[in-house]
């Protein structure tokens, strides 16, 4: 066994986490043989609709123990709305690692790839390629606020934001810190300060303050309705976004679909400094219409399982597994049913776990 070992734990969840993530796996597991590292996989049926049937709650108790001190989470995706709402899966799983293992971070890749329908007209790949930065743990979703005079001709509801210097800086420094590492050296920032009058004012101030520590990385800020505007008029014109947890969301989903089917896009929820394990997982959910069928498209989940090598300091192995993506894009035989192929989720990761090893 190489010196280099990571455990990951593989939480593949509900309807086609199920069957994408075996792809996933196999697509780490051939860059393991190709790069000369190990990847020791411990699986866990929890954070599912299916072990909420048989518990009663989406985690056990003990699930921190369970999961031990992994290299990271592998994880699938998570929902089955006929057995288990939406929030109560959502926030009994997902939202207990982020909050649990401090993963402020939620990054996503935008790129248009060969093969990829782009529902922007006349895009070719190549123009789309940028980052979104979306701080994950304050700022518009606190729960601080409340109603006065409930049910009268009088009521009154008010929600807070919550930034604190400490939860602003860490997340522009992680986005300017991406941005120095990519050849444009380019951050955007999004605000609103021409409007939300105290805290985006503050946001745009820390972003000028925390600028002065990468004097290599140029700026520039939009208000989010032109930005979003952008997103679909220029995208070119990005390289890295970053935003606070409401600004950052939206452009986290509007991103990916402007560069085309939900069933390719992967995401990293992070914990930059290691102190946790950060978790990666594709951005589509359970698909519980798709489901069971072996017609998934695998590609979010092998995707992410190149951000995670990446995360762990495998770039060249993360860079395989993205070229083999490519690869497979191209073949029209090798697509699944949502890019208007005929491939299974298996064939599909088959190949691609293929390519990975003859790259
Ligand atoms: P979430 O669980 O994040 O709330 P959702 O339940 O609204 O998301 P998804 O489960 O992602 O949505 O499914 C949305 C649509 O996209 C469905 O029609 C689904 O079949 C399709 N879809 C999602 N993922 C894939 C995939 N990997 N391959 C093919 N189609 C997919
Ligand atoms: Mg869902």
């Amino acid at each position: 066994m190489s010196n280099r070992t990571y455990d990951i734990a593989v939480i593949p969840g509900d309807g086609i986490g199920k069957e994408v993530m075996p792809e996933g796996v196999r697509a780490l597991e051939a860059a393991a043989s190709r790069f000369g590292f190990s990847v020791r996989q411990q699986w866990h049926d929890f954070a599912s609709c299916d072990y909420y049937a048989r518990h009663g709650t989406m985690m056990p108790e003990d699930w921190k123990q369970r999961l031990g001190r992994p290299s990271a989470l592998f994880f699938g995706a998570v929902g089955w709305p006929d057995t288990v709402p939406d929030h109560v899966s959502l926030w009994g799983s997902l939202l207990q690692f982020r909050r649990e293992y401090d993963q402020y971070v939620n990054l996503r890749p935008v790129r248009l790839m060969e093969g990829v329908p782009c529902p922007l007209a006349g895009r070719k790949p190549g123009d789309i390629d940028f980052w979104v930065v979306r701080e994950n743990t304050e700022g518009e979703y606190s729960s601080v606020g409340g109603r006065m005079f409930p049910g009268t001709a009088r009521e009154i509801v008010l929600q807070e934001t919550v930034m604190t210097r400490h939860g602003v800086d860490r997340i522009l420094r992680f986005a300017f810190d991406l941005a120095s590492k990519r050849p444009r050296k380019l951050l955007t920032s999004a605000t609103k300060s021409n409007g939300i009058a105290i805290t985006m004012p503050y946001w745009d101030e820390r972003v000028e303050a925390i600028s002065a520590e990468y004097p290599d990385v140029s700026h520039n800020k939009f208000h989010i309705d032109i930005l979003t505007a952008n997103f679909v008029l220029k995208p070119q014109i990005f390289d890295v976004v970053v935003g606070s947890n409401l600004f950052g969301d939206i452009l986290s989903d509007l991103g990916p679909a402007c560069a085309g089917t939900i069933g390719i896009a992967p995401s990293g929820n992070i914990n930059p400094e290691g102190d946790h394990p950060s978790l990666f997982e594709p951005v589509h959910g359970s698909a519980p219409d798709i489901a069971g069928q072996n017609v998934a498209n695998p590609i979010g989940q092998v995707w992410s399982a190149a951000m995670m090598l990446d995360h762990l300091g495998e770039a060249d192995a993360a860079a395989a597994i993205m070229s083999a993506i490519e690869t497979v894009l191209k073949e029209p035989g090798l697509r699944t049913r949502d890019l208007g192929g005929r491939a299974s989720t298996t064939d599909c990761g088959k190949a691609i776990a293929d390519a990975i090893r003859t790259a």
